[in-house]
């Protein structure tokens, strides 16, 4: 059995570190890439959400390097997300892609089924095993996070553009060939020395922005179009609603690996939206509040076009922006859509927030 799963950013890292931990054959898919996307558009529907697609363009690249089982989460609706994991597995068999697959609905709702299904993949592994490749993989996905907020916060500031994402992307790569709690420790502590030396102009002006939106498109650079980074060269400390560790917590760990001090975002969500609408559309407007009432000064949503959750937000935002007086933008991704036609954008928007600021505080700027 030769596994595969999804590109969702740098959750490649944590899946491949978990699944090796039990000793399984693991295939990671190519990064995501035009040539994946292009793959997905030709053989997905047209009107299915980005994700889809690429997901699509990911098991057919990864069959081409040998693997033979995919593993997806499922979904319990209210969106088209419960379904995906099916008509995915139906394109493939249409297209005579041999693969078998492991569909797992969430932990927290079906946990009978995901044992069931878990059982099919862990093969002779102790139940003590697996919950250690759990543990393992959540503690690489703490050190991917304390290294990416720390990236967060330099990348504006940084004298030379692209240093912090070069110390970024070795930490990466070593975080990802780590083999041991230790290493994972040295790693961490190694990187952030680095980062802590990188010249920084500290008379810049920063601005803090809050990215909200679908986790997919949050998490994955080539789908958002690096925005992230776009907004880093263009003075903007970026902090998302969304970090995989934290996912990972609350979604596969119950909380228990960490219990969260802040209100949670269900809360600070209730007077706008006070139920689940699918995806992470509640995530995104509780987030937006708690980041307003954190003083960031601008908000962007980012989602994949026709995603309904994220609609449903994008109709509250208004509301919020309103009330709190706060600049908000949100931003479609598609098949169709360019980095530079969504520089354009936030390069806007970010003027826009400066200005703002100067009539607001005149001796700021
Ligand atoms: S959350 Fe949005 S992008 Fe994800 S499957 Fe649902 S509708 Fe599609």
């Amino acid at each position: 059995m030769k596994l595969t799963f999804p590109h969702m950013g740098n959750m490649y890292i944590v899946a491949k570190g978990m699944l090796e931990y039990l000793d399984l054959d693991v295939v990671v898919p190519p990064f995501s890439s035009k040539r994946t996307l292009s793959i997905g558009v030709k053989y997905g529907p047209e009107f299915a959400c980005l994700p889809l697609k690429i997901n699509l363009g990911n098991f057919i690249e990864a069959r081409e390097l040998g693997a033979d089982t995919i593993i997806m989460a499922g979904g319990v609706g209210p969106c088209r997300f419960g379904l995906y994991a099916q008509v995915e597995r139906e394109i493939l068999e249409d297209l005579g892609y041999k693969y078998e697959t492991l569909i797992f609905e969430p932990p927290d709702k079906h946990i009978g089924q995901f044992i069931t299904k878990l059982k099919n993949v862990i093969g002779s592994n102790s139940w003590w095993k697996v919950f250690q490749a759990i543990k393992f993989g959540y503690q690489k996905s703490c050190a991917v996070d304390t290294i990416e907020r720390k990236v967060q916060r330099l990348r504006p500031r940084e004298k030379k553009v692209g240093t912090v994402d070069l110390i970024y992307k070795e930490a990466l790569r070593s975080i990802d060939a780590a083999q041991s709690y230790q290493s994972l420790e040295e790693i961490t502590s190694l990187a952030l020395a680095k980062l802590e030396n990188v010249p920084i102009d500290k008379d810049r002006e920063v601005i803090k922005i809050g990215l909200l939106g679908e986790i997919f498109v949050l998490l994955e650079p080539f789908v958002n179009l690096d925005i992230e980074r776009e907004l880093g060269r263009l003075g903007v400390e970026v902090t998302r609603s969304i970090y995989l560790s934290e996912w990972i917590n609350s979604h596969l760990l119950m909380n228990f690996a960490k219990k969260d001090k802040k209100k949670p975002f269900s809360e600070l969500a209730k007077p706008y939206l006070n139920y689940f609408v699918g995806g992470h559309g509640r995530e995104t407007i509780g987030y937006a509040v708690g980041f307003t009432q954190e003083g960031f000064q601008g908000l962007i949503q980012i989602a994949p076009l026709t995603c309904m959750p994220e609609i449903v937000a994008h109709n509250i935002l208004p509301k919020i922006r309103s009330e709190f007086n706060i600049p908000i933008m949100t931003i479609y991704v598609d098949e169709h859509s360019s980095q530079a036609g969504m520089v354009t954008r936030i390069e806007a928007f970010v003027d826009l927030i400066k200005r703002q600021k100067a009539l607001t505080f005149p001796n700021t700027l």
